[in-house]
């Protein structure tokens, strides 16, 4: 079975994070990957940094890069003029996204001319380019959704709009991804659901971070690590055969693609996560 791996970065803010980010992405890049991407605004970023961060991914690497794009907070025009700044520079694949809401007010005026949803902004980036468009999905029902049958009725509506692919939150229940890939093939969804795949680097501050996605830590992933709360050492050997494992789940259920939230940090994770993956008869670009 073929086999692809996008990695997820996010603009670095500092000199330090800057030299950690060229070292990830350059060791990431030997494994071909199908896509790099950027977010744009996530975990508190400036959103100015990604435009300039893909500028230098487009000029050092070789990989595709998906720049990530949030019409939360911008009208309209903003976020097209950004859209059409990507285009002019190459990059011809977008992850449209609303994006969480931001604390910049607008006014009324402007909130008229905003776009209302993912569906909109999709059609609104089909006129200025035929970016291929990914978009997200929620296994486990994004948090502010009504229910799980809203949720996966707005990702249809995506799709129809135009997305190439759903990349999901990440998760670590697998009864949850075989729940949603129901829900999704009930709907009449067919684009592929690409899981989203987190390594877990620090545990408490993962089971902080899956509190706000509305991601369910299971309890058996607790037992695992508690051995190693005090010891990192060891905490890193149970996140690489944890997620070696997981991948290897999925793979089995079908799942020939995969995203990375590398989270910028040196690669031994984010490379293990497709190491059970390589080894086997091909890792093609998508
Ligand atoms: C793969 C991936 C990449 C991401 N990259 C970024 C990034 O680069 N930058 C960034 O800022 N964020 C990023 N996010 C987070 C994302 O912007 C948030 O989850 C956001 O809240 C929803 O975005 P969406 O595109 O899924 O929106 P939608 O598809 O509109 O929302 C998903 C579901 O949540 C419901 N929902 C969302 N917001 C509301 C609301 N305000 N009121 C009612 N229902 C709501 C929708 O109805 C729908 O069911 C990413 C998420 C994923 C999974």
């Amino acid at each position: 079975m073929t086999i692809s791996c996008s990695y997820e970065f996010f603009p670095p803010g500092n000199a330090l994070g800057e030299r950690r980010f060229w070292r990830t992405l350059g060791c990431l890049e030997t494994l071909h990957p199908s896509f790099f991407s950027i977010t744009y605004g996530a975990l508190g970023s400036a959103q100015d940094n990604s435009v300039s961060t893909i500028k230098n991914v487009l000029a050092e690497s070789q990989v595709p890069v998906a720049a990530h794009l949030t019409f939360e907070g911008s009208t309209k025009e903003e976020i097209n003029q950004v859209a059409i700044q990507l285009r002019d520079m190459g990059v011809d694949k977008i992850v449209a996204l609303r994006g969480d809401d931001r604390d910049n007010a607008l006014s009324a005026a402007q909130r008229g001319a905003c776009y209302n949803n993912v569906a909109e902004f999709i059609a609104g980036l089909l006129e200025i380019h035929p970016f291929d468009i990914s978009v997200a999905c929620y296994p486990e029902v994004h948090p502010k959704a009504k229910d799980a049958d809203e949720d996966v009725s707005e990702l249809k509506n995506k799709v129809e709009a135009g997305a190439s692919r759903a990349i999901s939150q990440f998760f670590f229940d697998l009864d949850a991804i075989d729940r949603f890939q129901e829900r999704v093939s009930a709907a009449g969804i067919s684009v592929p659901v690409v899981p989203g795949i987190l390594p877990i680097r620090d545990f408490a501050k993962m089971t902080q971070f899956a509190k706000r996605c509305g991601t369910v830590v299971p309890k058996h992933l607790y037992e695992r690590f508690a051995p190693a709360k005090d010891d990192p050492a060891l905490a890193a050997i149970i996140a690489k055969d944890h997620a070696e494992e997981f991948i290897d789940s999925l793979h089995q259920r079908g799942y020939e693609r995969f995203h990375i939230y590398t989270l910028n940090q040196p690669i031994e994770l984010a490379q293990c996560a497709v190491s059970p993956l390589a080894v086997r008869p091909q890792v093609a670009n998508a």
